[in-house]
């Protein structure tokens, strides 16, 4: 007989779970809170929808799910990914590694996600929302006589609630994987409502944070740099210990840093603040000299130049709002004139282009997460992503303490953990 499986969240990893527990004959139902599926996936990639990478590497990823990545990707990895949507239909595009699909929209993701699902009689309730899970009792099976009234063979109940009328109903399934996502851009429905229902069965959750987010300092001003994308070198200080280093298009707003570089060490900044630690950024705009060239770049322009006002010396340097701020700090005048400037002013100057640290005071909030780092902690789960705590739970995607960086790689973990779970349920005995 077919197993009964129930996914509760229809995003990437919940949808890639359904499908793949339909594939292997499951009777499959898939509730969604809102009133279409995968509306995140409409936002990722700027709406091209970077769904994974060919460059899979275990330091990409994070969280306590992390230790067991070799176990996870080799058993459904990026060409298990590329495989399923090419038999979707859909053509691949790979920029440098970076895979997105052919037409560069996520609205083409969604759609061969939403055929398939439709192709193997997945049953998709939308405006469900899950409120809570029940495990079966005893009595409630007397009816199953062959099968033994263990732990084991219990059955799950699905509480929902109508998102239209509000009335409740309970449904038993002999699988439930629970892919809520986590409390990242909550907007789309992942409210962090998975972590209650998970707690609620005697689940533990690693704290869960904002990530792939931008860091707001408090130095006053960024104000006035605000605008300004530049090549920099970033260097993250945890307690004043090096923590990551990353470099890239740093973007700088009224508030503080944004851009790919600090959303990759934003999860490490978010566990700082968490633990009440002094967090800091550390910025080099001239990233790209050695000591000794960086020494000999400045050398050579202070004598070549020694006429004119500070602001005409520094004009070619960096940005003009990042050489007005330079010059504030140093605490020199733009109209200065350079051979009036002293030695200690002139060093100051130098160093400043090439460390500007300011303090980290807090990340931006879930709204403008691309993901949330914490979740259900390794140890609860076997490596099928069955929870240990309570039989024929399953769990998948970003609700699990596994986060990527950027680059696809937190959507290639939706897939991966979906598929994993859901072939899992599907076929347990
Ligand atoms: C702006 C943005 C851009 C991004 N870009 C990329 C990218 O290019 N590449 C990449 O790899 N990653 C990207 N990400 C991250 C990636 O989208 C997520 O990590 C991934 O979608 C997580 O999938 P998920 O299925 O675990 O969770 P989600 O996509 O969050 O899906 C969870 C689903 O569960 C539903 N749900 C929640 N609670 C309940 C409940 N109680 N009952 C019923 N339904 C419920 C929600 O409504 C939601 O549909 C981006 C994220 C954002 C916000």
């Amino acid at each position: 007989m077919s197993r009964k499986v129930a996914v509760v969240g229809g995003g990437a990893a919940g949808m890639m779970a359904a499908i793949q527990a339909a594939h292997l004959g499951a009777q499959v139902a898939l509730y969604e809170k809102n009133n279409r599926v995968g509306k995140k996936i409409l936002a990722t990639g700027n709406g091209k929808c970077n769904f994974s990478n060919m460059n899979m590497d275990k330091s990409a990823y994070y969280g306590s799910m992390a230790a067991f990545y070799d176990e996870m990707f080799s058993k459904f990895g990026v060409r298990d990914v590329i495989d399923f949507f090419s038999q979707c239909g859909m053509l691949i595009k790979d920029k440098n590694g970076y895979l997105y699909p052919r037409s560069e929209q996520a609205a083409t993701v969604l759609d061969v996600l939403r055929f398939e699902l439709d192709k193997c009689k997945v049953t998709v309730y939308t405006d469900m929302s899950v409120e809570s899970i029940r495990i079966e009792q005893s009595d409630s099976r007397n009816s199953e006589k062959n099968r033994e009234n263990s732990d084991e063979n219990k059955r799950l109940g699905v509480i929902t609630v109508s998102e239209d009328s509000g009335s409740n109903e309970v449904k038993f399934y002999d699988a439930v994987i629970l892919a809520c996502g986590g409390m990242a851009a909550p907007k789309t429905g992942s409210d962090g409502s998975g972590f209650k229902i998970a707690k609620a069965l005697g689940h533990h959750v690693m704290d869960v944070v904002p990530a792939l987010v931008q860091l707001r300092c408090s130095e006053t001003f960024f104000k006035s740099v605000a605008g300004v994308r530049t090549d920099a070198g970033l260097t993250l200080y945890i307690d004043g210990q090096k923590e990551a280093y990353e470099r890239g298009e740093l973007q700088l707003t009224d508030y503080g840093i944004s851009g790919i570089p600090v959303f990759q060490f934003s999860r490490k900044a978010a566990y700082g603040l968490l633990h009440k630690r002094k967090v800091e950024a550390d910025i080099n705009f001239l990233p790209d000299y050695t000591d000794g060239e960086y020494e000999e770049l400045w050398k050579t322009r202070w004598e070549s130049q020694p006429s004119g006002s500070l602001e005409q010396f520094l004009t070619g340097i960096a940005n003009k709002k990042i050489n007005q701020l330079i010059i504030k700090l140093s605490g020199c005048g733009t109209f200065d004139k350079v051979s009036d400037i002293p030695a200690k002013k002139r060093k100051k100057i130098e160093d400043l282009y090439r460390s500007l640290r300011v303090t980290v005071c807090k990340t931006n909030d879930f709204e403008h997460a691309q993901v949330s780092a914490g979740g259900i902690l390794a140890e609860e789960l076997t490596l099928d992503l069955e929870s240990k705590v309570v039989p024929n739970l399953y769990f998948a995607g970003e609700i699990i303490d596994m986060d990527g960086i950027c680059g696809g790689y937190n959507l290639q973990w939706a897939w991966t953990s979906g598929a994993l779970a859901g072939r899992a349920a599907a076929t347990k005995h």
